[in-house]
């Protein structure tokens, strides 16, 4: 092992910054193109890419070139390579700093199976296991360590081996993964990472490297200014993430069935709901319909909770109903479909939860359903937000819920397209459409609804004059001229507005109060019981101050076609999907042996183009994305073998 000096600056020559002066460019040029080359071989030789994902080549040179970087790249753009690679290539060791576990051991699998030599240091391991890392660690055995930030920061850690490493084998870089969690105005403040700073102060002259999936124009200042960021080099790619389809859809009655033809589809998916109870009903209901799911959510005993998590992420069960508490730290790559059976929190929490699809980048859908009565549920948990003292209520942080559930009724209730308004929430401006969402494929049409609107307003206006008031349900039963009990014992069918609204069925009456409500055009009581009033608009309404219009929702789900999973690639061949099966196949056997993920071997993307390249050699399997070298010695002659055998 080379010994490199203290500021393990990259090797001179070889990888330099891609900034060339203008004056030496003629000498340069060839440098840089070496440079270019050495670095295009480097990660076809470790990860098996022939070229780099959009915005990651800019990264990695700033990193070699031992700047600080604040690097803001959305979840599956490739994030982890960016440290990664360089921390391959430069002399010496990198310290990522990572707040999650289950991602700590899944990047090291993920490393090891590339050739890589990386370790882990948390909570898991016994302290002569640790002991041990860290000696192999001083001997520069490895190129990175993972440590959660609380055993980092331990006084006795900095004094004692993170001291020792920083002078041999010599610290290339801190890496400061899900560095959002250091700000309070993240979704995930976490208070230790605060202290990182420490680091700074310590080693000035290693470099700091920030990572994030997620911050808006405010945290990345904060991240900056927390982390004593010296003139980072600043790195924000687009959160587009055009492989995911986007769509809402209305909650209703056969919402189920959509579900469930979803996971009949096929494809790992996730659905989120609100309650624990909630996941636990729809996970057994799924499994009475033959779908292998399993439920997720605080409640459950964590050793219950680790072995479906395992069994989700190792293709053993295909769908995994959840709470909010499942997904962090996840690092499956192959989610094809995320629903939400119940309104996300925010806008925020949408974007983090439906991401978990398509990390592959390969196609994956999103769907959010969204019902009058999710608003409710919304507003009954904002209410619960009290000082647990005094039991009154949390202003603040009731006003910042209700604010994000705002942006989530916009999303939801908008004609808009779906992937404009998620980006504007991250600052960044899309020109829609996009062609891959339900607004911009099967727009809605707007119709005016300002008689119907009336006729609501009316009724609660009468029944407001014999100081009366109803919720929605009770409303839409006078207006479509009910016999219940409820209507005649309340004298409710002398009303002049009963059955006046026979012509429209219940869930179309409930499209419009929800629509109404979001519209700021009725208001609704929020102490529990939710009775509907009126308010200065309605008046407006009433009296023909101003129309409404609401957007229909498409009536009928959407075609089957589009929930096309990525292996139609293959086309219609039906020999290219048998044998993307027969690799798939071999893929898990390999795994299970090894206790590990089938994509830690390869992604589904490589096993298609196996499946569509079909190679025989050992030389031919070496050029299929995602296979570098550790790779091909690993699973080069099985791999190979089984597509020799299915040709004969
Ligand atoms: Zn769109």
């Amino acid at each position: 092992m080379r010994r490199p000096g203290r500021t393990s600056r990259p090797t001179p020559g070889v990888f330099l910054s891609s900034r060339s002066e203008p004056r030496h460019a003629a000498g340069r040029r060839s440098v840089k193109c070496r440079a270019m080359t050495d670095l295009a071989a480097a990660l076809h030789r470790i990860f098996g890419f022939e070229d780099f994902r959009p915005g990651q080549e800019a990264v990695v040179r700033d990193v070699l070139a031992g700047k600080d970087v604040l690097a803001l790249m959305p979840t599956g753009g490739g994030k982890s390579l960016c440290f990664q690679l360089p921390a391959v290539l430069k002399p010496g060791l990198s310290i990522v700093v990572s707040p999650l576990i289950a991602l700590m051991q899944d990047q090291v699998r993920l490393l090891e199976d590339n050739g890589v030599a990386a370790t882990y240091i948390n909570s898991t391991l016994r302290s002569d296991e640790i002991q041990r890392r860290l000696a192999a660690a001083m001997r520069g055995e490895y190129k990175l360590i993972y440590l959660a930030p609380e055993r980092l920061l331990l006084g006795e850690f900095l004094e004692g081996p993170l001291q020792r490493l920083s002078v041999d084998p010599g610290i290339s870089a801190f890496v400061i993964d899900e560095a959002h969690c250091v700000s309070e105005w993240g979704h995930d403040f976490r208070p230790e990472y605060r202290q990182l700073s420490t680091l700074r102060r310590r080693y000035p002259q290693i470099p700091l490297l920030a990572f994030t999936a997620t911050a808006t124009a405010r945290v990345r200042v904060d991240i900056a200014a927390q982390l004593a960021l010296r003139d980072p080099a600043r790195h924000l790619s687009s959160f587009n993430r055009p492989n995911l389809f986007y769509r809402v859809r209305p909650k209703s009655k056969g919402t189920y069935t959509e579900l469930l033809a979803q996971a009949r589809a096929g494809g790992a998916g996730i659905v989120y709901c609100l309650s624990r109870r909630r996941v636990e009903e729809l996970a057994t209901q799924l499994q009475g319909d033959g779908i292998a799911a399993l439920p997720y959510h605080a409640g459950l005993d964590a050793a219950i909770r680790r072995d479906n998590q395992e069994a989700f992420i190792r293709d053993n069960a295909q769908v995994m109903v959840a709470t909010i508490a499942f997904g962090m730290g996840i690092n499956k790559p192959d989610v094809r479909w995320v629903s939400h059976y119940d309104l996300p929190r925010s806008l925020e929490g949408y974007y983090q939860e439906s991401g978990r699809a398509g990390r592959d980048g390969d196609p994956a859908q999103c769907t959010l359903y969204f019902g009058l009565g999710d608003i409710r549920t919304a507003e009954f948990l904002i209410q619960q937000k009290l000082d647990p003292d005094s039991g009154d209520p949390l202003e603040d942080e009731q006003r910042i819920a209700r604010q994000q559930l705002r942006q989530v009724l916009s999303y939801a209730e908008s004609t808009e397209c779906r992937r404009a308004i998620q980006l504007r929430y991250f600052d960044e401006t899309f020109q829609g459409p996009c062609g891959a969402c339900d607004n911009c494929c099967e727009p809605r049409t707007q119709r005016d609804c300002t008689v119907e609107s009336k006729q609501l307003l009316s009724c609660i206006a009468r029944l407001a004059q014999r100081s009366e008031r109803f919720g929605a349900a009770h409303i839409i039963d006078i207006l479509r001229g009910s016999r219940s009990e409820r209507i005649v014992s309340r004298g409710h069918d002398t009303l002049s507005v009963y059955g006046i609204g026979s012509k429209w069925r219940v869930p179309e009456w409930r499209d419009l109060i929800r629509a109404l409500l979001h519209q700021g055009l009725v208001a609704e009581t929020q102490d529990g019981y939710p009775v509907l009033l009126l308010n200065a608009a309605s008046w407006e309404v009433l009296r023909d101050q101003r129309t409404v219009r609401i957007s229909e929702a498409p009536a009928k789900a959407p075609a089957k076609g589009r929930a096309a999973l990525p292996t139609s690639s293959l086309g219609a061949s039906v020999e290219g999907r048998e044998l993307f099966e027969t690799l798939r196949a071999l893929r898990k056997r390999l795994a299970d042996a090894q206790g590990m993920p089938p994509y830690v071997i390869f992604h589904d993307a490589t096993l298609r183009e196996i499946a569509e390249r079909r190679p025989v050699t050992l030389g031919e399997f070496a050029g299929i994305r995602g296979v570098g070298e550790a790779k091909l010695a690993r699973y080069g002659e099985e791999f190979v073998a089984v597509v020799r055998e299915h040709a004969s």
